[in-house]
């Protein structure tokens, strides 16, 4: 079957059921609210370990609300998880790939039959709305069928060779997998992207040790039962959850870990990357962070260029490695554009996100509010102006912030060049595209960036010289935010991910295999 992307809401909204989404929308939010506090094991092959350590995880949504409690992995469960990785390797790295297409999809329909639960549990988990949390599993199952659908164009990665040098001479390029790989997910797609990376690993026949982000552990551990219950063997998945600092102690004295697949932020990846590698070199798929930015011509739409420029900077309060976080406006529209983006900033429904009218929810734990008021603070002492928002809402149940704009910020200002990842926008006025786009390669990081104009030369010219993997023109949707499995491949170049190859896209699985060339003789 060719792979069609899920997009759930586009389609209620084309047939005029919107009531019907929010009820099972509602309905799922209820069905997560009556499992809250519950436990959850560490799931090692058949067992289910528990640990004397606990890891009691609140939800932002309301912090007297217990999420679950988890098992705190001293090292010892990391440990086994990655020595049964490796043997169950073994035999899994040949298995069909017909059969690993066949479980692929099974899987793909499990989530969709548990979507608006796992929808429900991302919002419970790190408090987006519904909508986005919709999005969310949508791009998961996106990427269950995509991937299969890869394989089966690729007919299994193994492809004939024409040459011949000797009569009778054949040859073979067979893609084949490494071992096993450990799976570092983030808080912000603790659904999608532990997807992703989990599936790329399994489905290239590889094995997954996945270890979730401490404040989002609960959808990956849904992901992985889901994934053993449609027949992936459980010895092939693990799922454990072990603080950061004993992740990166085992990484660095394991030589059992054939590759690791991370997305978080640039730092804490360049330093795992480096102790990883510094015991033999091995493989690693990273998406780390952005500084992307949004560029307005005199030729744009101006009001798609304020909702695209609002959804992108905004959309999960800037949570997002892809946020909107960089704008840059000609002239001729620079007042217009600040006055429309200001007006549509403050129609912005912040609060619970459980209510369906709800754009901005909290964001994730105590140590993001500190770090927006930090940057609040350092963008008016250094000359910056705050147009909206800069407030935390004082609310004890929840971490709530205003969506914030500043203004006349000067450019010597490190807030230009550090990755915010909290509801900040900064906007400044330039004279031209050329200088624009200068403006927008002018940081390390290299992962998404977008363009507002009506002009396809223009659009042409940012696309040819921008420094990003993924890269969007008139995107009212979010300017530069929301790729999609099969539609926009997602990835960054430079300190952004570097590898090229980006998730959801046509050479996403070749990161998790290696080619053996095999030539017999008649
Ligand atoms: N893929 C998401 C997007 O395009 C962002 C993923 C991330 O933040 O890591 O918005």
């Amino acid at each position: 079957m060719p792979f069609v992307n899920e997009k759930t809401f586009q389609r209620y909204l084309q047939e005029g059921r919107e009531d019907d989404f929010h009820k099972l929308v509602d309905e799922g939010l209820k069905r997560v609210e009556e499992q809250l506090g519950q436990e959850y094991p560490i799931l090692l092959s058949d067992k289910e370990i528990k640990t004397t350590s606990k890891l009691v995880v609140k939800t932002p949504i309301d912090t007297s609300l217990t999420l679950g409690v988890f098992q705190r992995d001293n090292g010892d469960n990391l440990r086994n998880a990655i020595k049964i990785a490796k043997e169950a390797h073994q035999e899994w790295k040949d298995s069909d790939w017909r059969d690993r297409v066949e479980l692929t999809v099974k899987a793909a329909n499990e989530l969709r039959r548990m979507k608006y639960e796992l929808a429900a549990t991302i919002t419970f988990e790190n408090g987006k709305n519904r909508f986005e949390a919709v999005a969310e599993v949508d791009e998961t199952i996106d990427y269950f069928n995509y991937y299969a659908q890869l394989l089966e164009d690729n007919r299994g990665y193994i492809k004939e060779m024409e040459g011949r040098i000797i009569k009778g001479e054949k040859g073979i390029s067979v893609m084949r997998p490494y071992g096993a790989w450990l799976i570092i997910s983030p808080f912000n797609f603790p659904l999608a992207i532990t997807a992703t990376m989990t599936l790329g690993a399994l489905i290239t026949g590889n094995t997954a040790v996945v270890k979730p982000s401490s404040d989002t552990p609960l959808s990956a551990y849904k992901l992985v039962t889901t994934l053993r219950r449609v027949g992936f063997p459980v010895d092939t998945v693990s799922y454990v959850t072990s603080p950061g600092e004993v992740v990166s102690k085992v990484m660095m004295e394991s030589l059992d870990i054939a590759g690791f697949a991370f997305t978080g932020s640039r730092d804490v990846g360049h330093n795992l990357l480096k102790e990883f590698v510094s015991l033999k070199p091995r493989p690693a798929v990273l998406e780390l962070g952005g500084k992307n930015a949004t560029v307005v011509t005199s030729k744009a739409d101006l009001r798609k260029a304020v909702e695209g420029t609002f959804r992108g900077a905004f959309g999960f309060g800037g949570q997002k490695c892809s946020a909107t976080s960089r704008v840059f406006v000609e002239s001729q529209v620079y007042p217009e554009f600040l006055n429309r983006f200001k007006a549509r900033v403050e129609t912005t429904v912040i609060g619970d996100p459980r209510s369906k009218n709800t754009f901005l929810g909290p964001l994730i734990n105590k140590g993001a509010v500190d770090k927006f008021r930090r940057f609040v603070d350092q963008a008016l002492s250094e000359g910056g102006r705050i147009i909206t928002g800069g407030r935390v809402r004082e609310d004890s149940k929840s971490y709530l912030v205003e969506p914030t704009t500043v203004v006349d910020l000067p450019y010597t200002s490190s807030l230009w060049r550090t990755e915010l990842f909290v509801p900040i926008v900064l906007i400044k006025e330039v004279q031209n595209l050329k200088e624009a786009i200068k403006l927008v390669n002018d940081v390390d990081y290299g992962l998404t960036a977008g363009i507002f104009s009506n002009d396809e030369e223009e659009v042409e010219y940012f696309f040819r010289n921008v420094e990003a993997g993924t890269v969007y023109a008139n995107r009212e949707s979010g300017s530069t935010t929301g790729a999609m499995p099969g539609v926009q491949p997602f990835g960054g170049w430079k300190d952004s991910g570097w590898t090229g190859r980006n998730a959801g896209g046509p050479y996403y699985l070749l990161s998790f295999m290696r080619e053996q060339a095999r030539t017999t003789y008649d």
